[in-house]
């Protein structure tokens, strides 16, 4: 067998038989970079964990022009938590949250919780969102649920993380083409199912992509592409911290400057990268003629 990569890679493949598309990803040192920017609690990390094999998870059967995000919000411990893997395989990823943490976290108990998957390019104003109901405990039950709602096929999402790696796998039961007998589908789409279920979680954290399509799934017709490399990676820039300064309106820049001796310095809470603004800088962003603003969670 040639030699594959192991972390930090998605693999897409099809059980051609079975009619079931799916993704495999494992993420090793994009995740422990991710993981590593704040001193999460065990039971954030692993949801945040969770969150970002499902980014990159996702874009494993569309076309994307951007990036996916994962993004959930609550009034309660859970404050905010993000994903996302852009076109190119840059992944980063944040939590918020308050102490102290109900044991277990449990998604659907959060207050005031929502859930979106955001698809789009950003500095195009080209954004889709759709809404994630979140009656379920996981991120990975509410992510197969929203696929089964929104394609209205059949889908099974698998998520887990610890220190070291944070995985996925993803099915998807292909749309029915002509010469396909639905009965003869179903009972592919079971076998799968059940094969995927013997599946526990130690196992899928600890055994590298191939390995685990071929113990799954060696007496289907596994079908490999070629698998796509992921990276941490920030797409922060000074032209997008200008924006942000800008949408904030001139009070708001006068009080950051005097509040540090006439400069700005706004840090990325993805990579820590600094932008410094001083006066002249700051004029200069404030007279310029008010452009798109694109939204952006640099703060
Ligand atoms: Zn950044």
């Amino acid at each position: 067998m040639e030699n594959l990569p192991v972390d930090d890679v998605l693999h897409r493949f099809l059980l051609e038989h079975a009619g079931v598309r799916g993704a495999v990803v494992r993420l090793g040192p994009a995740w422990r970079e991710v993981a590593g920017r704040a001193d999460y609690p065990p039971a954030v990390r692993a949801v945040l964990g969770e969150a970002l094999a499902a980014s990159a998870l996702l874009t494993g059967n569309i076309k994307l022009d951007g990036a996916l995000s994962v993004e959930l919000k609550s009034s309660g411990a859970l404050r905010l938590l993000f994903a996302e893997c852009t076109d190119h395989g840059r992944l980063r990823g944040l939590a918020r949250w308050n102490e102290p943490l109900p044991e277990p976290l449990v998604l659907k108990a959060l207050p005031d919780a929502g859930m979106a998957i955001t698809i789009g390019n950003v500095e195009r104003g080209q954004r889709y969102q759709g809404l994630v109901d979140l009656q379920h405990a996981g991120v990975a039950d509410a992510l197969e649920n929203y696929f089964i709602q929104s394609e209205q096929l059949p889908a099974r999402i698998l998520l887990a993380a610890n220190d070291e790696y944070a995985v996925g796998l993803m099915l998807q039961k292909m749309p029915d083409e002509g010469g396909h007998h639905a009965a003869k589908d179903d009972d592919a789409w079971s076998r799968v199912v059940h094969l995927t279920a013997t599946l526990g979680v130690e196992e899928l954290l600890a055994t590298a992509p191939e390995q685990l399509l071929y113990r799954l799934y060696h007496e289907e017709s596994v079908r490999l592409f070629e698998p796509r490399p992921l990276a941490f990676g920030c797409s922060c820039s000074r032209e997008r911290v200008t924006g942000m300064l800008r949408s904030l309106g001139r009070d708001e820049v006068e009080a950051a400057l005097a509040a540090r001796g006439d400069e700005i310095e706004v840090i990325c809470e993805f990579c820590a990268q600094r932008y410094h603004f001083d006066r002249i800088d700051a004029e200069l962003l404030l007279s310029a003629h008010a452009a798109p603003i694109a939204p952006d969670t640099t703060q």
